[in-house]
């Protein structure tokens, strides 16, 4: 009741309004405690305004302070260039060619602080999609608020005044949880398609609801997203993966009818029933370990959402009379060749999820040196934790995570010990081995037998 009545008023005092002067709250209405904004972050924009300048806390920060949430990151806006931002700080670096921002450092700590962006004139141009190619004008804060996606993204907090600046009905809606997009959204989409991804990774991160005017179109755009340049989805992508609400987020993607043809990589993902189970628990480990604030590694991530592809395609070499090591490592290159095109995969992520494949057949060598030579690898951590995600998923036999867990744990004894049991389970040795020669009889077998020798 006392929500739609608040939601009532300002709506009604928004709606009068024409965006150009934003709805202004003090503390005790929007009731952001200071203690969760970063003290570098103040920093900035005080040395901004003692300046002469403007400068707000902006974007996603100020929505997760009124969420209650402490913000990973803090944005600020200015309405100094970037040249007159950069004399400021000791160090900042001005990035981007096309749309100047400044990186000012403090330690570790990096703050993006960026001009504020002027109105999209009709004449920026733009593809044959109508996506907005270049519009890189600087502008007043209003204009600068329009351009941003959605109206719970598109607010301005002042640490000094401790004041909210609303100019989209964005604490109206943060407060009923809705996702809205500022302005016609079949519009936003078309200007710049990677918002429908945006869309489903606030709504599922956040739990809010998708506002009906905002959700219908996305299913009919979804295509457009085949327009972006690779790097962006990925880097849109990678965003989701790494929200700590991936599983939600592949969801709610499946949901919007989005997973189809917008992505290869999704495509695989979600419609692979054998690799489903594996990558719900991948997801579900990451989305753990972001929320404990553990470090992810993307290789890792990808790794996993890849792997059954590359267990499809190893078996089917393996099938055609390959040996099982050399089988993996084409069936890794397959991957990653269409992988990397599509998804723009940067190389450093490529290698790792590389080192995490390969590794897996020698974990399953427990004879002899190979145990202790694994034990040297630099990932071996990384390898490890995704042979017991294999394991748990049921693709392979239990007892081998269980054997490496007593290995890496075991002292020098211990660890011979170990080495001279016999294995329990039926993966190693001559049946496999029979197996491999032979051509196409092994079918679409999940977890491919693994013998020595490479
Ligand atoms: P997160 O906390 O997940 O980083 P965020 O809102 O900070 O969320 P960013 O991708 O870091 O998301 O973007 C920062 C801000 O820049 C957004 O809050 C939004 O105001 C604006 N923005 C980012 N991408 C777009 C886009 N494609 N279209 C319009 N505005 C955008
Ligand atoms: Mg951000």
């Amino acid at each position: 009741m006392i929500k739609k009545l608040i939601r009532r008023i300002l709506g009604k005092k928004q709606k009068a309004d024409d965006h150009t002067k934003p709805v202004i709250l003090g503390p005790q209405q929007h009731g952001i405690d200071p203690q969760l904004v970063s003290s570098n972050a103040v920093r900035v924009t005080q040395t901004l305004q003692e300046a002469g300048f403007k400068a707000f806390l902006v974007g996603g920060a100020v929505r997760d302070l009124l969420l209650g949430i402490k913000p990973k990151d803090f944005d600020i806006a200015t309405d100094a260039t970037p040249e007159q931002v950069k004399r400021l700080f000791r160090r900042a670096f001005i990035i981007g060619k096309r749309f100047q921002i400044v990186h000012v450092m403090f330690g570790q700590d990096l703050l993006e602080v960026t001009t504020f962006r002027g109105a999209s004139s009709d004449g920026s141009p733009k593809d044959e999609h109508g996506r907005v190619l270049r519009d890189n004008t600087f502008g007043e804060q209003h204009e600068d608020a329009v351009r941003r996606d959605f109206t719970i993204n598109a607010m301005y907090y002042d640490p000094a005044t401790q004041t909210v600046l609303d100019y989209h009905g964005g604490i109206a809606d943060i407060r009923s949880k809705t996702l809205r997009v500022i302005g016609v959204p079949e519009a936003r989409y078309r200007e710049d398609p990677v918002r429908l991804l945006r869309v489903v990774r606030f709504a599922a991160k956040l739990d809010f609801t998708i506002d009906p005017a905002t959700r219908e179109p996305i299913a009919v755009m979804a295509p457009l997203i085949n327009n972006v340049p690779a790097a962006r989805v990925f880097d849109e992508m990678l965003k989701l993966l790494m929200s700590g609400h991936a599983l939600a987020c592949l969801q709610q993607l499946r949901k919007e009818g989005l997973h189809h043809g917008l992505l290869p990589l999704l495509d695989v993902v979600l419609e692979q029933p054998l690799g489903e189970k594996f990558v719900r628990l991948a997801l579900a480990s990451t989305d753990a370990r972001i929320q404990q604030g553990k470090p992810v590694s993307p290789g890792f991530l990808f790794a996993s959402l890849l792997w059954h592809q590359v267990v499809e395609k190893w078996t089917a070499y393996q099938a055609a009379g390959e040996y099982p090591i050399p089988a993996l490592h084409l069936a890794a290159d397959d991957v990653l060749n269409t992988q990397t095109e599509k998804l723009a995969l940067q190389r450093k992520i490529a290698s790792d999820m590389r080192d995490i494949w390969a590794m897996q057949p020698r974990f399953e060598r427990r004879t002899g040196k190979s145990p202790y030579k694994l034990l040297e690898h630099l990932r071996l951590r990384a390898g490890y934790d995704f042979l017991l995600l294999r394991c748990a998923s049921g693709e392979i036999d239990g007892e081998l995570g269980e054997w490496w867990t007593a290995f890496i744990e075991a002292d020098g004894a211990g660890r011979e010990a170990l080495i001279a049991q016999k294995p329990k389970s039926g993966n190693e040795g001559g049946a496999a081995k029979k197996r491999v020669r032979r051509r196409g009889g092994r079918g679409r077998q999940q977890g491919p037998a693994i013998e020595s020798g490479e």
